[in-house]
């Protein structure tokens, strides 16, 4: 399943909630083991009344935890979420939605959570595969996953371009700050990168603090213009943690299918190689592999 299919499932059941009982909006949360937890919220409108994030987060968990429907006052609103597994479980979820006069039939909320629970139940192994792949500590897809893809792609003969990055001189921060603001910065490069990206791109952690990206669709013109615009992104922050404050660079390595090869391992290859041709130049740079002389 591809990240973009997956994204449209996530936000189906919501949306199915809504239309199904007639709220004004719902809300899906879920996590799976060390993940970090997912919150898709669908709505009829523009509101102004649905709870931010955190605050859903919080509500979905205290249904989970105390494994019983969960009610909660907010803004003039009973928000209802129903635990749709119990706190010992590795996949957890809840679905949290308004009560107001038009949902009246929900009274009967055993039988809608009976029925919540069997949607869920038929969706939980698609979404623990899914997050399964990903990393803790970012949220991306793990290393091993990232072959797999692209050797996808190359069977579909799509055009696409591969993109390794790697953080400047990553050990100083660590050695200078500490393990646990290294972490951070990891954290909020991996958003930077990701923030810069397309729906349809696939981001991993390749690895400590290398980042290895598809670029579906585009050559190595398109992916040179997007990895500076991430590269210059990095360069111009200030990444700041309680009294810490670092200024961060990234090296960047690209290589395009079927330009510079039709083998995946190849090809990673290619890119990891430019890689090494930005840090030799000096860092902080972006390097196309079918530019450099060898
Ligand atoms: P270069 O510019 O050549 O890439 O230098 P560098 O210091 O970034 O490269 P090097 O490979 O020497 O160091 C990478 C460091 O990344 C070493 C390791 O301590 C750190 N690292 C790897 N994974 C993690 C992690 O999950 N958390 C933290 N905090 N550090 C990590
Ligand atoms: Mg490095
Ligand atoms: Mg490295």
């Amino acid at each position: 399943m591809s990240e973009t299919s997956y994204k449209k499932l996530l936000k189906k059941i919501p949306e199915e909630v809504t239309a199904f009982l007639n709220t004004a909006w719902a809300g899906l949360y879920f996590s799976v083991n060390d993940n970090p937890e997912k919150i898709v919220v669908y709505s009829k409108e523009k509101l102004r009344d649905i709870p931010n994030n955190k605050n859903l987060s919080e509500i979905s968990r205290q249904a989970i935890v105390s494994n019983r429907i969960f009610k909660y006052s907010y803004k003039k609103q009973t928000i209802i979420s129903f635990p749709l597994s119990k706190e010992d479980e590795q996949f957890h979820a809840s679905i949290s939605l308004p009560i107001n006069a038009e949902t009246e039939y929900l009274n009967d909320l055993e039988y809608i959570h009976y029925i919540l629970k069997g949607i869920m139940g038929k969706l939980s192994d698609t979404f623990k595969n899914y997050e399964l792949k990903k990393d803790g500590l970012t949220g991306l897809f793990m290393q091993c996953y990232f072959k797999e893809e692209v050797s996808e792609l190359i069977e579909r003969s799509e055009q696409f371009s591969t993109m390794m990055i790697d953080i400047d001189f990553f050990k100083k921060v660590n050695d200078s700050f500490g393990h646990l603001f290294g972490d951070f910065i990891l954290k909020s490069i991996s958003n930077v990168i990701k923030e810069n990206l397309r729906e349809i791109d696939y981001c991993s952690r390749y690895g400590g603090e290398e980042f290895a990206i598809i670029l579906p669709s585009l050559d190595e013109i398109d992916a040179y213009f997007i990895a500076e615009r991430i590269r210059k992104r990095i360069q111009k922050q200030t990444f700041s943690s309680g009294n810490n404050s670092v200024k961060i660079t990234v090296s960047i390595g690209i290589s395009s299918y079927p330009k510079d090869s039709e083998d995946p391992v190849e090809l990673i290859d290619k890119a990891d190689k430019a890689l090494y041709n930005s840090k030799e130049k000096g860092r902080n740079k972006t390097t196309v592999i079918s530019k450099v002389k060898i």
